[in-house]
This record gives C-alpha cells, sequence and structure tokens, in this order.
C-alpha cells in the first residue's frame, strides 16, 4: 500500500486536505495554515546514498516523501524544469562556501533574482501547476503576493506566463531597497501586475490575508472562474523546496569529508518570516543532524526576544534596516512550530493568534518555550554590527557577503563568544551582495551616496572585483512598467482593478 500524507490546518486539526490541495488553496479557509499530519523520516543509509547524487536527484528524494499524490514522473518533471543549470548558473544549486573548517555558507542565491526565495520560488509554479491539475478543475489562478523585497520579483519571475496564472504584487512603498524595487516595476510578463502599498510589510502581508480569506471576495473571483492562491511563504509549496537545501547541505559536507556521518552542526539562518529556518527544522525532524537552530534577528528583534522569554510582542517601534527582507514584526510561519510544539493542538494556536491579533502579544506555556528552547537560540544584530561585519569578513576571508547574511555571521559569531561552542555551522545566505550595493559598498568604507543605483553597483565591483550577477545588469536602461501606489485599505479594490473585474 502506498502511504498517502494528508495536511492539517493549524487552526482546525480536522480539516485534511492532499498536498495538491494544500499547495493550490494556499491558506486553509478559517485562515490556519497547512502542515504535514506526520514527518518523514530519512535513514543513514539513505543520506548516504544521497550524498552521491545530485541537487534534483535529492529534491526527488525529499519532495517525493511529502507530495504522496504526485507521481514520481511529476516530481522529477518539476524539479527539472526548475533546477537547471541554466537558471542557476551550475548543477550546484545551492553551493556551500566555507570560511574554515567549522564555519560553511551555504549560498541560496545563485537563483534568476539572485535571493534564496528563487530555491522555492522556481519550483513552485510547476507543483502549482501539477496541483493545480488534480484539484482546480479549470479555474484560472491568481497568486496575491505581499512582500518585503524578494519574494515579490522571485514568484513574478517563476510565474510569469504560466498558463491559467496570474499574479499581482504588493510591496511596501518605502521598505524595499532600490535595487528590489527596480526589479519588481521593470518585471515582464503578460500575466504579471506589481503595485506599492503605503505602509510597511506587516501591512501588505496583513492586508492580503484578509483578501485571501474573505468569504465575498472569494465568491467574486469565483463568479469569474478564478481562484486565489498564495506565493508567500504561508503555502507549503514554498516551504518543502526549502527543507531539501538543508538536507542537500548535510549531503555536501558528507561528501567532501568536512562533517563525519551524524556529526551534529548548527544551522544559523537570517529571519523574517520564519519560513526558512522552520524548514530547516523540518530537515532536523528528518534526520539530518541539527543540533541548534540559531535565529538571527536584525533591529526588529521580535523573534530574538521571543525565544528568550516565550512572550511574543509586537508593540514595539518598527526599524527599517540595512536588511530590509527582514523587517517584520509579524512572523507568519511562526504559527506552524507553536502547532508542532503544542502537540498539535489547534484550540491553543486558534487561542495565541486571536491574541497577537486583539493584542499584539501573547505568552506561550512553560512546557512550549521549554521544547522551543530545546531547539531554537535567537540572537540580533544592529546596524553598526551588520556593517562591520561585511567588512570583517572580506578583510579576513576575502568573502563578501550582503546584509542579511551579515546579520546570521554575526549572530553566529556572538552565540560562539557567549557559549565557547565549537560545534561546525552552516550559515544560510540568502541574498547575493549586489542587491543591497549601498549597504555593502558603505560597510566596505565607500562614499556612495550621491550615485545612483547602478552607479554603486559599479563602485562595489571596482572594489572588490566580485562579478556582478547579470540580471541585475541587464535592468539598467529597462523602463519600469508599475509605477500605482495604494493605500492599505484600498488592496481589496486594487486586485480588482488589476484584476478588471468590476467592484
Ligand atoms: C525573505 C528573506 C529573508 C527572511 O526569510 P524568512 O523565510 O522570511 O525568514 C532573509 N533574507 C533575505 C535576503 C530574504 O529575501
Amino acid at each position: 500500500m502506498v502511504f498517502s500524507m494528508e495536511y492539517q490546518s493549524t487552526r482546525d486539526s480536522a480539516v485534511r486536505v492532499s498536498s495538491a490541495q494544500a499547495i493550490t488553496q494556499g491558506i486553509s479557509r478559517e485562515g490556519g495554515l497547512f502542515v504535514p499530519e506526520s514527518l518523514p523520516v530519512l535513514s543513514p543509509e539513505d543520506y548516504r546514498s544521497l550524498a552521491k547524487k545530485s541537487y534534483v536527484e535529492r529534491a526527488d528524494a525529499v519532495l517525493s516523501r511529502f507530495l504522496t499524490d504526485f507521481t514520481g514522473e511529476e516530481i522529477a518533471s518539476c524539479t527539472r524544469a526548475a533546477y537547471t543549470s541554466d537558471r542557476f548558473g551550475s548543477a550546484d544549486v545551492a553551493p556551500l562556501h566555507s570560511l574554515d573548517d567549522r564555519t560553511h555558507i551555504l549560498e541560496l542565491w545563485h537563483g534568476p533574482t539572485c535571493a534564496f526565495k528563487d530555491m522555492a520560488l522556481q519550483i513552485l509554479p510547476h507543483l502549482m501547476r501539477v496541483s493545480a491539475g488534480k484539484t482546480a478543475d479549470g479555474k484560472e489562478i491568481v497568486i496575491l503576493v505581499a512582500t518585503s523585497g524578494d519574494t515579490g520579483k522571485a514568484a513574478l519571475e517563476g510565474f510569469r506566463d504560466a498558463p491559467h496564472t496570474r499574479i499581482l504584487v504588493f510591496y511596501p512603498e518605502q521598505g524595499v531597497s532600490p535595487m528590489q524595487k527596480l526589479q519588481m516595476i521593470t518585471q515582464e510578463g503578460a500575466n504579471v501586475a506589481v503595485c506599492a502599498i503605503r505602509g510597511n510589510f506587516d501591512d501588505a502581508q496583513s492586508g492580503v490575508k484578509r483578501i485571501f480569506t474573505d468569504p465575498a471576495v472569494a465568491r467574486k473571483l469565483e463568479t469569474q472562474g478564478m481562484m486565489f492562491s498564495s506565493a508567500n511563504s504561508i503555502n507549503w509549496g514554498r516551504l518543502v523546496p526549502q527543507v531539501v537545501y538543508y538536507v542537500s547541505a548535510y549531503c555536501d559536507l558528507l561528501a567532501s569529508g568536512r562533517l563525519r556521518e551524524g556529526q551534529g552542526f548548527h544551522v544559523v539562518v537570517p529571519t523574517g518570516n520564519f519560513g526558512n529556518i522552520l524548514a530547516a527544522y523540518y530537515a532536523k525532524q528528518m534526520g539530518v543532524p541539527v543540533s541548534r537552530l540559531i535565529c538571527a534577528s536584525n533591529r526588529n528583534r521580535v523573534l530574538a526576544d521571543f525565544l528568550q522569554t516565550g512572550v511574543y510582542d509586537r508593540r514595539r517601534e518598527f526599524y527599517a534596516t540595512s536588511s530590509p527582507s527582514m523587517d517584520i514584526l509579524i512572523s507568519s510561519n511562526l504559527e506552524r512550530l507553536l502547532y508542532h510544539l503544542s502537540g498539535r493542538d489547534d484550540a491553543v494556536v486558534r487561542d495565541l493568534m486571536a491574541r497577537l491579533s486583539a493584542d499584539g502579544v501573547y505568552t506561550v506555556s512553560d512546557a512550549v518555550k521549554k521544547r522551543l528552547q530545546e531547539d531554537f537560540t535567537g540572537g540580533w544584530c544592529d546596524e553598526e554590527q551588520t556593517a562591520s561585519t561585511i567588512s570583517s569578513v572580506w578583510r579576513e576571508h576575502r568573502y563578501l557577503c550582503d546584509t542579511h547574511t551579515a546579520v546570521a555571521v554575526h549572530v553566529c559569531e556572538e552565540y560562539r563568544r557567549r557559549t565557547g561552542d565549537g560545534t561546525p555551522c552552516v550559515i544560510a545566505s540568502t541574498a547575493n551582495p549586489y542587491k543591497f550595493s549601498s549597504s555593502v559598498a558603505s560597510a566596505l568604507g565607500a562614499d556612495v551616496a550621491a550615485l545612483d543605483e547602478f552607479q554603486k553597483v559599479e563602485e562595489l565591483h571596482r572594489l572588490t572585483g566580485c562579478p556582478v550577477p547579470e540580471p541585475l545588469a541587464a535592468i539598467q536602461g529597462k523602463a519600469p512598467r508599475f509605477t500605482e501606489v495604494c493605500g492599505r485599505e484600498d488592496m481589496e479594490q486594487m486586485v480588482y482593478r488589476l484584476l478588471h473585474i468590476a467592484e
């Protein structure tokens, strides 16, 4: 008998759907997030054999355990369409760069938009196509996205001109880097639209979630033969491809002898919406010997505080930092972790999420806090430390990292200083430094304030000799296509306008 994995909602355990349904729907109707009913475990022999295999084969092995209603051929067609050397620069889709024998940088930004979001968003359109074929009965899928900068571009690039699909992206007008904005507003494709909102990422994300879960909006789309789905990390189809690169990192470390079989290592992740680090948690449950999950925040340190105290309190000042993709106070994927740590108790999750939305704060039970701290450590990094880390890593290792990666490197160094723990660390590197040229060049001591974005790129190249990624260089000279701005209350109307539906 073939085992079939079902997915439950974090806010109603009685809801059970297939993986195809979880992916096309994106979010459960009552607002909960889909999680697998159990987590598959790979054996030491599985890892030994995967260590000899390519990234796509490792992806096949992981995805097939979770997407049990997909055939092997369907999964292989998705992984092979997504992770081409053409798009990722080589067959080594997520290479490890070792700074020394216990500090390994997992480079997740070799895809077409130069941020780790490509790891999931290059394959999600294919998973969505197969899923929709199983469940969407011919409806046109409207992907609605809220972005803190990188998801928007990666989703646009992934879904552009995908059949029976449209994609609408909302980004915070003042909350993304100039390069991130240019990448989005120059996006090509006949089925895409982009709109800025007056507000921050949390406003964009709350607005999108509200539209998603409003039954009246769903009915209106239905009359047009459309349905919503999500490309944000609330969608299970975003998370499962991210589990793959942690499995792959362990396999690479084994294959090269940098790690012994079963030897523990810490994973350090620069965190915003908690998707990337949650994928590492799932990899750990699958048998990858991750010791601690070290969650790195920027000055918006709501998660670092939560991991220390068990109190999640978003009632605090919001800072626009040099690592804008982590400027988030409501980390949506934490909900999934709370569900797991509370023993899949949907009542606990409903209560905590209701408190968060009513009061902006919640406190987890002592039991949940204890389990949380068994696996996770939090840390954070201010603006000055981010810049000095970029500069010291460059000086000491001739390795150029972006602002988000620098946050993680700093938190890793801090953790080692504080604990004396010499366990090897895999640090997730989430963006190419040229996406944040201004901050990175300034960190190296350049005065770039008077330069335009492409002159900053030039200057950073002159300083470091690091290659400028072709997709970023190609933006220069492209005309902006999308210049709309709307208030956060007007997002629903904007959706209708962009879809050409009467209100
Ligand atoms: C999205 C993003 C993050 C945060 O990832 P989460 O999965 O939201 O925690 C960190 N760095 C970069 C560059 C990103 O684009």
